[in-house]
């Protein structure tokens, strides 16, 4: 383990040892980590994952922990953060009337969409408002209102278990609602080809506003994963909990927020426990009242329900 503290004292990768995950996740919950490792480069990562996966050590792959519950009795091995790359989008070239822009898997998704709307570029107005990084949002293909990210991709360099890197050509993935290739953790998302519209800056202040707009009914300053069911085809998850009674139940320090049925908020020190109880409480109301099982969209780390 020495080269991992001789690769933080470089300045290379910085290495936390028995770090509690609460930092690291948007619920703010969560037990600890042995070691929470954050590499700066590529090849850094890449030797990482290389000798995790020869020393047989668990690795468990976070952005910015806006969709995870991390559970109370922490996670084994090591956690990776790709998150706050500060690489700036760099431009490929241009494809008809889009351009093709490079951006890397650890680069926050607001930075990516106030960056887009300053340049005149349109694509990413959904995305306003989603915490996250581009890795994690590609990885669950986040979206809202029926445009999502992978809708905007035109490749992805990802890094497989073993280390090998590989271009993954846009006709060769299947993004779907909340759904991508790479929902395995052992895939990273090293970056992607985005491609984006050059727009008129009227056009695009109005589409922004018509996205930011969309956020009013949902919590604000509070500690949540956002939506914690997907939608069941056809049917909105928040007006299913919000009609099966859920708004404002109460789990220890967890509660379905006032505003939003779909969103659980840690309003008081909440568990892990506290939150995923509570969630599936709401599951169940639902299935007796409409009939119908919501699943998560969350990802659940650590032993599943
Ligand atoms: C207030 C709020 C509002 C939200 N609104 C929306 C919304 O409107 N629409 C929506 O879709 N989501 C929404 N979310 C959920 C979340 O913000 C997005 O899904 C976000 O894109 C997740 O990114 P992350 O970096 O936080 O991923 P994490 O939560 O860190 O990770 C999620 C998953 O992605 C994987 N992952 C992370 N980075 C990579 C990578 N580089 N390569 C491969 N896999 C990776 C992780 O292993 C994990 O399995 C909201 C969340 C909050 C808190």
């Amino acid at each position: 383990m020495r080269w991992l503290w001789e690769l933080d004292r470089k300045g290379l990768c910085s290495v936390l040892s028995r770090e509690s995950l609460k930092h690291w996740n948007t619920w703010g919950v969560g037990g600890v980590a042995p070691l929470v490792l954050r590499p700066r480069t590529f090849p850094v990562l890449r030797d990482i994952c290389v000798a995790a996966k020869q020393e047989g050590v668990p690795l468990h792959l976070l952005g910015e922990g806006s969709n995870v519950l991390v559970p109370d009795e922490g996670l084994p091995g090591w956690v990776l953060l790709l998150r706050d790359d500060p690489t700036p989008p760099a431009l490929l070239g241009t494809r008809g009337p889009l351009r093709e822009f490079r951006v890397p898997g650890g680069v926050s998704l607001r930075r990516l969409v106030s960056w887009s709307l300053r340049r005149g570029l349109s694509g990413l107005e959904f995305a306003l408002g989603i915490p996250g990084t581009l890795g994690g949002a590609l990885a669950g293909n986040a979206g809202a209102q029926g445009d999502s990210i992978g809708d905007h991709v035109s490749f992805l360099e990802i890094q497989e278990e073993d280390g090998v890197v590989r271009r993954c050509a846009r006709s060769d993935l299947s993004f779907a609602y909340r759904t991508s290739p790479f929902q395995k953790e052992k895939t990273l998302i090293l970056s992607a080809g985005l491609l984006l519209a050059p727009t008129e800056e009227a056009e695009l202040r109005r589409r922004a506003r018509a996205f930011g707009d969309l956020r009013r009914n949902q919590p604000r300053m509070c500690k949540t994963a956002g939506c914690v069911f997907r939608n069941p085809p056809g049917f909105s998850a928040g007006r299913l909990l919000d009609l099966a009674g859920c708004k404002g139940l109460v789990r220890g320090g967890a509660r379905v927020s006032p505003r939003h049925a779909n969103f659980i908020e840690n309003v008081q020190d909440a568990s892990a426990s506290d939150i995923l109880e509570l969630a599936l409480q709401c599951r169940e109301r639902v299935a007796n009242a409409h009939g119908v099982n919501l699943e998560f969209e969350v990802r659940l780390l650590g032993p599943t329900p």
